[in-house]
């Protein structure tokens, strides 16, 4: 079978839209809508530096990969950090391959740990949670954003790049209307450009299974042991039951993801909280506290 678009040999069947691909055209397509997603939201300005977050894992080196090639012929510059959350036996495989990867592309790349910044790693906040109704994932990522924002912050960047992609987008909507929390929903809009810090999604639009599929066929080196945390919240469940819908119903991620954008929009619009300022660490909060404040010291209500 032979490629759409050209005459090569066609690897790659995409069933949403009916296409046969080869190889260096499936990657080119990956490209153009990435750039499109970007100039859509107008993620990126002329002569900013982007902070790229690399977890190690195939989506954010794929779309540090897709970043570089853009950044050759577009005005932006681009650096990279991880973050160590301080998970025994899992993050350092992941730090080597992310470290590696940006010494090839030739981009500077900082490290920054959970212990340097909150005096706690991932385990040891574990050690000290009350009960599990903390969940591992949520501790974890209330770290985590305020782990990048310090790191876009330590590198003077001007915009924060991650990978989420739409997948990932569908199920966080699934388990913020599951949670109850509907202000979250609020926050899914891709357009953050009247945020102070911006952060971008870039990936917002494109299927995992295409990230995945990028990855291999551009001999992206990536880790694929999964956090031993990640089957105990309920993302993995809500994964299963979209692949299989997807599977039975072709492109109903995507059409999923037009109706959450529509959602998150009116959320948005009717929920707007005045920001405050977090009397305990300085930054922006919409309580009395930050959530990062908030967690250290439940963390340490428990330890007495
Ligand atoms: S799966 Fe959960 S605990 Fe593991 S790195 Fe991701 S957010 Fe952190
Ligand atoms: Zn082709
Ligand atoms: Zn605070």
């Amino acid at each position: 079978m032979n490629c759409d678009k050209c005459k090569n040999e066609a690897v790659y069947s995409r069933k949403y839209s009916g296409e046969n691909l080869c190889s260096r055209c499936f990657s080119n397509s990956i490209l153009r809508k990435t750039a499109k997603t970007i100039s859509k939201y107008n993620m990126i300005k002329n002569n900013e530096l982007v902070c790229m977050a690399v977890s190690g894992g195939k989506d954010s080196l794929v779309l540090l990969d897709i970043l570089h090639k853009m950044s050759s012929n577009h005005n932006f510059r681009l650096k990279a950090i991880t973050v160590d959350e301080g998970i025994p036996g899992y993050r350092d495989e992941a730090l080597e391959i992310a470290k590696n990867f940006c010494s090839k592309l030739n981009i500077e790349h900082k490290v920054y740990s959970y212990k340097d910044l909150f005096n706690l790693t991932l385990e040891e906040s574990l050690q000290l949670r009350q009960n599990e109704k903390m969940s591992s994932c949520s501790i974890c990522g209330t770290f985590r954003r305020r782990a990048i924002d310090h790191a876009a912050d330590d590198i003077n960047s001007d915009v924060i790049a991650t990978a989420h992609n739409l997948d990932d987008t569908v199920q966080s909507f699934f388990i913020n209307l599951l949670s109850g929390d509907t202000n979250r929903i609020g926050w899914m809009n891709p357009d953050t450009s009247a945020n102070s810090l911006r952060k971008i999604k870039p990936f917002c639009e494109i299927y995992e299974s295409e990230i995945v599929f990028y990855a291999f066929t551009n001999e992206i080196p990536f880790q694929s042991e999964p956090c031993p945390h990640m089957n105990e919240g309920i993302r993995t469940e809500i994964r299963e039951f979209l692949n299989s819908l997807e599977n039975n119903h072709v492109g109903i991620k995507n059409n999923f993801y037009k109706s959450i954008l529509k959602i998150s929009q009116i959320v948005k619009n009717s929920n707007y909280k005045q920001k405050r300022i977090c009397p305990s660490c300085g930054n922006e909060c919409t309580g009395k506290i930050c959530s990062v404040c908030d967690l250290v010291l439940k963390l340490k209500e428990s330890k007495t």
